[in-house]
């Protein structure tokens, strides 16, 4: 193997503005959205409005109503046994090859709309509105992980072949509903959200449960509270290392697992599988925090 050692800073070709680069999301008009997007920081985000919809419904006796505010932006009212959205329709995000628009996105109806399910479903105001934003962002930022682990692997493979190699892009691009990749983000994604003490399990549980395929795809480890949770039938590392193996070969789930591909992630703490770190190192002197956007 060529020299290259994991941690290095990893030089890669940006892509121009305008390439056809998948982006979840596009449904709601992608660049209005983008052009008017507010960045915050990394804590939870305090939106007052949605706390105070979301404790007007919590007063209400009977539970769905309309939620009042604005409707739905999926069109889909959760009042009885309907599927919920996927998290990429209520948020989305963007890879760092496109520099200008790099990013995670947390639509505020879309995050609203899981906050009032989560209500609905017995969480008190202020924890969906906390755990609204744990779900999404998190959800976004493992894309984020997987994507810079998918782009270490490109790293590798390069130095060996002298060529280029588009991993990433080509499954993007090949693969509409990446099932396994949506099990592996959402898995992170409710296990930083069940970190918090007083998160709503059982709720967040019932939003993740009535996903698209993919998406609900979890196994809740009750024993541990929701903490373990991991691809169905799998660990979180043969999952982690499955997705890795299918970006790597290009094909779909029947190649052997190349085990190991997991530490990749770049978890901070690694056993939990918990506090993906959010730095894109661009060279030996420059690092660039994962941005965080708040959009309409
Ligand atoms: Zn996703």
């Amino acid at each position: 193997m060529a020299e290259f050692n994991i941690g290095e800073a990893i030089p890669w070709v940006p892509i121009e503005r305008g390439a056809n680069v998948p982006v979840p999301g596009n449904n709601m008009d992608y660049r209005d959205l983008v052009a008017r997007r507010v960045e915050v920081g990394r804590g939870v985000d305090v939106d007052r409005q949605l706390l105070e919809e979301l404790r007007e419904l919590e007063r209400q006796p009977d539970g769905p109503g309309n939620g009042g505010g604005r409707p739905p932006i999926t069109g889909v009212d959760d009042s009885d046994d309907d599927p919920t959205p996927s998290s990429d329709h209520l948020a989305w995000y963007v890879t760092f090859r496109c520099i200008g628009d790099w990013g995670v996105y947390i639509s505020r109806r879309g995050r609203a709309e899981l906050a009032r399910f989560l209500v609905r479903r017995g969480a008190r105001a202020q924890q969906a509105h906390d755990a609204s934003w744990y779900l999404l962002r998190n959800h976004e930022t493992a894309h984020f992980l997987v994507d810079r682990a998918v782009h270490t692997l490109e790293a590798v493979l390069r130095a060996e072949s002298g060529r280029p190699a588009d991993l990433w892009l080509h499954r993007a691009r090949s693969i509409r509903n990446d099932e396994l990749e949506e099990a592996v983000c959402n898995a992170y994604a409710y296990r930083m959200a069940a970190n918090h003490p007083g998160s709503p399990l059982r709720a967040m549980r019932e939003f993740i449960s009535r996903q698209p395929r993919g998406y609900r795809d979890i196994d809740f480890d009750t024993a541990r509270k929701g903490r373990g949770a991991s691809p169905t039938g799998m660990t979180r590392f043969q999952a982690e290392s499955q997705l890795l193996t299918c970006y790597l070969t290009r094909t779909a789930t029947t190649t052997q697992r190349v085990v190991g591909l997991d530490s990749l992630m770049g978890y901070r703490n690694r056993e939990a599988g918990t506090n993906g770190d959010d730095i894109l190192r661009v060279s030996d002197h420059e690092k660039r925090i994962l941005p965080l956007y708040r959009v309409e």
